[in-house]
């Protein structure tokens, strides 16, 4: 086999782009029998839908992935945790279209940024355009009681983890043994989005107002 530099080599940013596409066709030519690789309303397990994403972007490469497929696929923020047995697993997908070789008029199909909240334990999910109605919806079937939590004291709405200890002993003093549980939620006078992992137990930081829960 002849020798050649690579530095000089003629062609070989094709030559790797034609690799990279050889590889995608690899994948193209195995079939897929997991969840669609497209935007989906059904119940799959946050590793079907994970699983189904990686194949999408094996098969058609990382670029503009998340707008191009629509499918559901982590955010940047949420880490899955677990309250009693259920489980919580916050998904997104962009469905809003700007693709011009897409037709979407076959199917249901809601041009907006979506939200998913997955129990897999209990085989749950709920899809919302909103992010606070699906984390409601979530802790409505995960801690139905939520609602009548006490409001946690502005003062100790804190992330310094210098405050965790004042505020479990404020939750030690205030919930009912059944919230003390890992995973659970405390509430916060504020508007605004729910926030996971902000909860010193683990769960969100609920936004309620004096009229109720926004949304
Ligand atoms: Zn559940
Ligand atoms: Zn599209």
């Amino acid at each position: 086999m002849k020798r050649t530099n690579l530095e000089t080599a003629p062609g070989l940013q094709d030559a790797l782009f034609d690799l990279a596409d050889l590889a995608r066709q690899a994948v193209a030519a195995t079939p897929w029998h997991g969840a669609p690789l497209a935007y989906t309303t059904d119940y799959y397990t946050p590793a079907q839908l994970r699983a189904a994403f990686d194949r999408y972007r094996s098969e058609f490469g990382n670029f503009a992935c998340t707008p191009r497929s629509h499918m559901w696929h982590d955010t940047v923020c949420h880490r899955d945790f677990t309250l009693d047995v259920h489980g919580c697993v916050h998904l997104v997908a962009d469905t809003r279209c700007t693709e011009a070789d897409h037709d979407h008029s076959g199917e249901p199909f809601p041009h907006a940024y979506m939200h998913q909240m997955i129990c897999e334990p209990c085989s749950w999910h709920h899809i919302s355009v909103s992010e606070n109605e699906v984390v409601e919806a979530w802790h409505d079937h995960a801690l139905p009681t939520w609602r009548t939590l006490p409001v946690m004291p502005a003062k100790l709405r804190s992330d310094d983890p210098k405050m965790k200890p004042r505020r479990l002993d404020w939750i030690a003093e205030n919930y009912p043994a059944d919230a003390q549980i890992p995973g659970a939620p405390i509430l916060a006078h504020r508007t605004g989005r729910h926030v996971s992992h902000r909860s010193p137990l683990g769960g969100y930081e609920l936004a309620v107002t004096i009229e109720g829960t926004t949304r």
